[in-house]
């Protein structure tokens, strides 16, 4: 399963996190929703791989904890959304498509 690409039409903004916003449903630990709007991760997805922080070229993500989520107990968090420059290679990296990258969506909501 990747991300949905729609989640700004089929969910509610539940939370912030990190000066970033949270989509829901959340209930922690086990869901964890979609952290960031222009660089979206679904934590429910991320297993924690790695390749978007290594190769993110403007260092928008981070490790953020998330102990007894079932996937993996740290994730990609994209801090520094506003970083982004749009270049696709968290997309292209991610191994199970838990990233979607969309600089005209932070306008939309
Ligand atoms: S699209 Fe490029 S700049 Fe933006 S978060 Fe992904 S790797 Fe970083």
């Amino acid at each position: 399963m990747a991300i949905d690409p729609q989640f700004e039409d089929n969910r509610e903004v539940v939370d912030e996190h990190e000066g970033h916003k949270v989509w829901g449903p959340v209930d922690e630990p086990e869901q964890l929703g979609i952290h960031g709007t222009h660089v979206a991760v679904d934590f429910d997805i991320c297993l924690a791989d790695g390749a978007c922080l290594e190769d993110c070229p403007v260092d928008v993500f981070e490790w953020t904890d998330t102990p007894g989520h079932p996937e993996s107990e740290i994730k990609a968090d994209p801090v520094n959304e506003a970083q982004c420059i749009d270049c696709m290679l968290c997309v292209d990296v991610c191994p199970v498509d838990a990233i979607d990258v969309d600089p005209g969506r932070t306008d939309r909501v």
